[in-house]
Order: C-alpha cells, then structure tokens, then sequence
C-alpha cells in the first residue's frame, strides 16, 4: 500500500498535499490495558506496552478517506 501510494505521488503533483496530510496527522491508538495513547508506526497496532490494539481514536478515518480518493 505505501510503495504503490508513493509510486502514484510522484506521477501525480497534486496528490502531495493530500499526502502531506497524512503524514502529520498520526494514527493515535488506545491501549485498555496501561490507558495509554500511542502514536501507531508503520501501521503496526501496537501499544508501547507490547499489547496489539485496535481502538484507533485519531487518523484512521482520514487513512481510509485517503486510499478511496486514490481508487
Ligand atoms: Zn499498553
């Protein structure tokens, strides 16, 4: 998804802005276990704690935006 999504920006100007949107809106997760809020890296959904989490509570929605403007 990223090597593709990366391929398209540099055929296409303007979808850079789009992506800069992104890039510095980070995915935010909440852990249920230590109550914490990690940012998620390289959509690996893990908490710091080690424990996977899925309770996304900022970026995804822009994440899924993003790919269906690019279909
Ligand atoms: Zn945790």
């Amino acid at each position: 998804m990223q090597n593709a999504f990366a391929a398209v920006l540099e055929d296409e100007p303007k979808y850079q802005q789009t992506s800069l949107h992104v890039e510095v809106l980070p995915i935010l997760i909440h852990c249920d276990d230590c109550d914490k809020t990690t940012e998620v890296q390289q959509y690996k959904f893990v908490c710091s704690c080690g424990k996977p989490s899925r309770n996304v509570v900022q970026g995804e929605e822009l994440l899924i935006s993003k790919v269906e403007f690019i279909d």
